[in-house]
């Protein structure tokens, strides 16, 4: 049955993950919903590495058993094809919910799934971790904040967003999910935790997913114009996915509840972003206007006093060093492994 297959106790008494010397931290058992997906492949790279049992649930949307693979063989590792929109049983310690696509292409694709995803989703998952006593933890988004009319955000920030736009399934679903988490929080005693993630970028990503690093990058390495939508004097933060990886288990191992920004403060315009794009991969890149799309957010920067304060955390990555560590891996994607050799 599900208890039989128990390898850890409950780290409770070891918070922030401190491990009193000469005694062995022992497994933990995790689910990471979304785990074939771009951050939580890299989140389960770092909970494999740690010694942790991990059960991977995705349902492939915009996942690739390609990003865990590495893992198959594993006895510590489980990947279950599963929608998190069913209930679903397991028993585990702690559950990263991740599930959700993420790039605006395709959290549009299908708006009501993805309201199902982020609603259902969230309360299947949240119904788990009541049931089992799990600490769960919410990867909700910047997105919460809308377009903000405050800069940089502070998590104190109630948002500026549009209820019955293209963006609100996305949006207003993560709002909802952040409501339903402080719900079983207040209402069942769940250990919940909640980040805000802002832009985050790195190697996994969806090649063709239209977010704009993924997008300039395979666009500069294919020789074709970097597509600048509107004036591209919009801002973001870009945050490399290791820096996110480190604030999600620094949070879900410390003893707060959140909400906490988890981004990179660097703020570029997307006319900058390109410009770093064309000194990384190719001077010579191109850039083509085109119109914006609906809603977009005209600036975008964490303020990340609170997880440095609380969590002791903040990001190391910058764009500049970053973004040769993605170019390196889209590189050997989209022409094969022979092209890495000079990356
Ligand atoms: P991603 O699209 O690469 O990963 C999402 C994963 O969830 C995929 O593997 C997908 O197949 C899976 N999934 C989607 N719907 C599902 C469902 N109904 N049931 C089971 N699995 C499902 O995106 P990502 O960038 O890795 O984002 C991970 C999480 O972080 C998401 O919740 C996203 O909202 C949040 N986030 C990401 C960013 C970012 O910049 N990457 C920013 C803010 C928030
Ligand atoms: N749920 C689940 N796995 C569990 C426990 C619950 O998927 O181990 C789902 C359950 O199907 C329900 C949701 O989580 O749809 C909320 O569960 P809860 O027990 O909080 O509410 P209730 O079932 O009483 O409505
Ligand atoms: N963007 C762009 N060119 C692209 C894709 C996106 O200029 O090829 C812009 C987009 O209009 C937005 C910003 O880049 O202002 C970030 O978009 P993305 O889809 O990456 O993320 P989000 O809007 O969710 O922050």
């Amino acid at each position: 049955g599900y208890y039989s297959h128990r390898v850890a106790l409950p780290a409770r008494g070891f918070v922030g993950g401190k491990v009193p010397l000469g005694l062995k931290r022992k497994g933990l058992r995790i689910v990471v919903t979304g785990g074939a997906g771009f951050v939580g492949s890299h989140l389960v790279d770092r909970l494999i590495a740690r010694g942790d049992s991990v059960i991977v649930v995705d349902n492939f949307f915009t996942g690739r058993k390609e990003n865990v693979m590495h893992h198959f063989g594993n006895p510590n590792f489980e990947l279950i094809r599963h929608d998190v929109v069913e209930p679903l049983l397991l028993e585990v310690d702690q559950i990263y919910h991740l599930a959700c696509p993420a790039s605006p292409v395709h959290y549009k694709f299908n708006p009501v799934k993805t309201i199902k995803t982020n609603v259902v989703g969230t309360l299947n998952m949240l119904g788990l971790a009541k049931r089992i006593g799990a600490r769960f933890l919410l990867t909700s988004t910047s997105e919460v904040y809308g377009d903000p009319l405050q800069h940089p955000q502070v998590e104190t920030y109630w948002g500026n967003v549009n209820p019955i736009g293209v963006r609100s399934c996305y949006d207003e679903g993560k709002r909802t999910a952040e409501t339903l988490t402080m719900d079983y929080h207040r209402g069942a005693q769940v250990e919940v935790r909640i980040a805000r993630i802002f832009n985050t970028y790195g190697p996994r990503m969806c090649i063709d997913d239209g977010r704009v690093v993924s997008n300039f990058v395979a666009q500069a390495l294919r020789k074709e114009p970097m597509t600048v939508y509107g004036d591209g004097k919009q801002t973001r933060s870009f945050q490399y996915v290791s820096d996110l990886v480190e604030g999600l288990m620094r949070l879900m191992e410390g003893e707060h509840v959140g909400p906490f920004n988890l981004g990179n403060p660097g703020e570029f315009t997307m006319l900058e972003l390109a410009k770093v794009v064309q000194e990384t991969i190719d001077p010579n890149a191109r850039i083509e206007f085109r119109p914006n799309t609906e809603d977009d957010p005209h600036k975008r920067k964490p303020d990340i006093t609170k997880a440095k304060e609380l969590l002791g955390w903040e990001p190391k990555v910058s764009l500049r060093h970053g973004l040769p560590l993605m170019v390196s891996d889209f590189r050997k994607r989209i022409f094969g492994d022979h092209a890495g050799s000079d990356a």
